[in-house]
């Protein structure tokens, strides 16, 4: 346990597994109480919620498709109800559904979009909203409210068989920085942290077998898949008055696979 986010109130979606989970509870551990959202399936949420607590910690669980522009209004007016205000947003929630791209039906291109995209905009704008309508209070954080974009190192790295999921991670890029840029003046803070390849369910089959992990970790030059920690340990840093001056901006924790590997020879 810390206290650099004691006394202020932290949602992250997606929270009921993988980083969204290991999330949750870091920012618990520093001191926030944490709204642990879910797409509507309890029961992984409320383990977490369980394991917050048994840590000492404060949390609930609380269901909204992120995608759903009226579950998301309705989960940030219950938080308001029963905490009354927020401090940070972490808008993790995301999937894929891979095909090659003329396969690519446009419903699981909307899909994606939808949930990856149009989920970080929705809940984006209500805690923004809240946010502005609460104001400063210097006695919770130097500034007005934080949110931390869940990116991917496919916002700059393109992705074969992926073209839907890692749009949406190119439009976070854009999305991250440009409500950045307009929010600063109010000192609301916006970044995102950009993933590589972390242990999750989302990725299972990159990493569950010896072999399949040694060729992923060709792609790292740190030589370690990532576990959801490396993540939340991000996370908290960028939620807290630690990083007070950073905005707009994306870190990467991905053991340096952005730094294009293939050329760690001379290419
Ligand atoms: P995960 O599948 O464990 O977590 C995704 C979570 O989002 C799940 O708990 C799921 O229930 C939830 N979710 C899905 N649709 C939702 C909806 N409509 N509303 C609310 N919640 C919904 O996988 P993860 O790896 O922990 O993924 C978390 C985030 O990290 C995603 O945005 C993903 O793109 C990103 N990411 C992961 C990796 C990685 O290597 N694991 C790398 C880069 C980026």
């Amino acid at each position: 346990m810390n206290t650099l986010l004691k006394g202020q109130v932290a949602v992250v979606t997606g929270a009921g597994s993988g980083i969204g989970a290991a999330v949750a509870v870091a920012l618990a551990d520093a001191g926030a109480t944490v709204v642990v959202n879910h797409p509507n399936v309890p029961a992984p949420a409320e383990e977490v919620v369980g394991k917050i607590k048994s840590n000492g910690g404060t949390a609930i669980a609380l269901g909204a498709d992120v995608s759903k522009e009226d579950e998301v209004i309705g989960m940030f007016r219950d938080i308001v109800a029963q905490f009354g205000t927020v401090d940070i947003l972490v808008a993790n929630a995301g999937l894929q559904r891979d095909s090659p791209f003329i396969k690519m039906s446009l419903a699981d291109w909307q899909f994606v979009l939808n949930v990856n995209l149009t989920g970080q905009f929705l809940c984006a704008r209500e805690a923004t909203r809240e946010f502005l309508r609460r104001g400063p209070d210097s006695s919770r954080s130097v500034a007005t409210g934080k949110i931390i974009c869940m990116s991917s190192v496919h916002q700059v790295i393109p992705w074969a068989g992926h073209c839907n999921y890692a749009t949406s991670k190119g439009g976070i890029k854009l999305f991250m920085e440009s409500i950045a840029q307009e929010l600063a003046p109010h000192k609301i803070r916006v970044n995102a942290i950009g993933p590589g390849a972390i242990k999750t369910p989302i990725n299972r089959v990159a990493w569950e077998t010896p072999a399949a992990e040694a060729a992923l970790r060709t792609l790292i030059p740190y030589d370690r898949v990532g576990v959801p920690e490396d993540i939340a340990k991000a996370a908290v840093w960028l939620a807290s008055d630690e990083s007070d001056y950073v905005t707009g901006t994306t870190l990467f924790v991905d053991g340096g696979m952005t730094l294009y590997p293939g050329f760690a020879t001379g290419g």
